[in-house]
């Protein structure tokens, strides 16, 4: 039977993580592959006493259809959080709530792109980002991620040869390098696109997961007619209430909404008005002290761990937040076969290549520090060094 499906769909590629994973579900394996936040700091009983909150004070309203634009309330306090903590000032009406970041990528996707638009990614980039965008059939145009953001003569490059309306990226704690901005990168970026036609979406899930302390400043501060921003829960509450956010300036809002409605006229507000109780009836910045503790500690483990045991050759990022750690093997390696030896030694990681465009293999992998303890991430450092060290006498 010829195939039914569109060719939007049918091109896009399916999740060869999930492929390759499978392996990594093995008991006896220790994964640094997953990306989920730790469960163990999922606030459950705070959540349940919100949910009843929010049955006693709404009753039949907190079930019935609401507005596309999403909990007023809750874009207030969205709104008074950027003032507070980041002196941004966020107008209610340039937030929209969407169902996660995921979504808020999606509805770009589908406001800006036509078939073969130009996009500007960073290399190595967000997978969800890189299939939300293929969907719509965009052509992407990768530029490298330095140690300090992107490569600077390479962006400059492709805003001169391709017609991009967009510039994708994620500038804090990146997803899958863990590589933060620098600011002189950022100011950099944002003088190269100021009055180009160009929007930069800012996509900062891990920006609260900050180990330094140190302060970032983002895009919608330096360009803010042409930013824009998301945010999420999921990373500081949880994952499953698909609740995050875009900010975006007017123009650009009216029709990111009349995309909303078309997707889902909104977000599951029973959802937004727990996450409002939550947020004003317990201590939010307590909680996310907790998070950072916790993953900051794991950080350090993995970092200390990897000087200690893997060999010299052997490149990797020092991330100051997130989840996600990249580790660079010398040119020519294979981190697909270095899997497969990793899992005789019972350790998985997520190799690179589904990371970049079209790629079917690199010498790059990402790791993942949320989900194991101190002890464990010993115990698989350990065990990743044989396999490395093994793969590379092999050579
Ligand atoms: N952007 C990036 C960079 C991410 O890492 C993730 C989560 N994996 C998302 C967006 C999606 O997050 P959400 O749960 O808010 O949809």
């Amino acid at each position: 039977m010829e195939p039914i499906f569109s060719d939007r769909i049918a091109d896009v590629p399916k999740s060869f993580i999930r492929e390759i994973l499978k392996v990594a579900i093995n008991k006896n394996v220790i994964s640094f592959a997953g990306g989920l936040p730790n469960r163990d700091l999922f606030p459950v009983e705070d959540l349940q006493k919100a949910t009843n909150n929010v049955f006693e004070l709404y009753g039949s309203d907190s079930l019935q259809y609401s507005n596309s634009e999403g909990l007023l309330e809750l874009r207030e306090y969205i709104s008074n959080w950027y003032k507070s903590e980041y002196e941004m000032n966020i107008n209610v009406n340039n937030i929209l709530i969407t169902n996660g970041s995921q979504q808020g990528l999606d509805l770009i996707a589908k406001t800006f792109i036509s078939e073969k638009d130009d996009i500007i990614i960073e290399e190595p980039g967000y997978l969800g980002a890189i299939q939300a965008f293929s969907v719509f059939r965009a052509t992407f145009h990768p530029v490298k991620l330095n140690n300090d953001g992107l490569d600077i003569n390479m962006l400059d490059q492709v805003i001169k040869t391709a017609d991009s309306k967009i510039i994708y990226c994620v500038p804090n704690f990146q997803n899958p390098s863990g590589i933060s901005y620098s600011y002189k990168k950022r100011q950099e970026v944002a003088s190269k696109i100021k009055g180009k036609k160009i929007y930069l979406v800012e996509d900062n899930p891990y920006g609260e997961l900050n180990y330094s302390g140190r302060k970032n400043v983002s895009f919608k501060k330096l360009v803010p007619e042409q930013t824009i921003l998301l945010g999420t829960f999921s990373k500081t509450i949880v994952p499953s209430f698909r609740i995050g956010w875009i900010i975006a300036p007017d123009e650009i809002m009216e029709r990111l909404l009349v995309a909303k409605q078309a997707a889902d006229l909104h977000t599951n507000s029973f959802t937004q008005m727990i996450v409002y109780q939550y947020l004003i009836n317990f201590n939010i910045k307590r909680h996310i002290e907790k998070i950072r503790d916790l993953y900051g500690k794991q950080l350090n483990a993995m970092l200390k761990n990897i000087n200690k045991y893997f060999p010299d050759e052997v490149e990797f990022t020092k991330p100051e937040g997130g989840m996600f750690m990249w580790i660079t093997l010398p040119e020519g390696f294979s981190t697909i076969k270095l899997f497969e030896l990793a899992i005789k030694q019972n350790v998985a990681f997520v190799p690179g290549y589904p990371f970049y465009i079209g790629r079917k293999d690199t010498n790059t992998l990402r790791l993942n520090f949320s989900c194991s303890d101190e002890e464990t991430i010993e115990e698989g450092i350990k065990r990743l060094s044989i396999a490395i060290k093994e793969i590379l006498s092999n050579n």
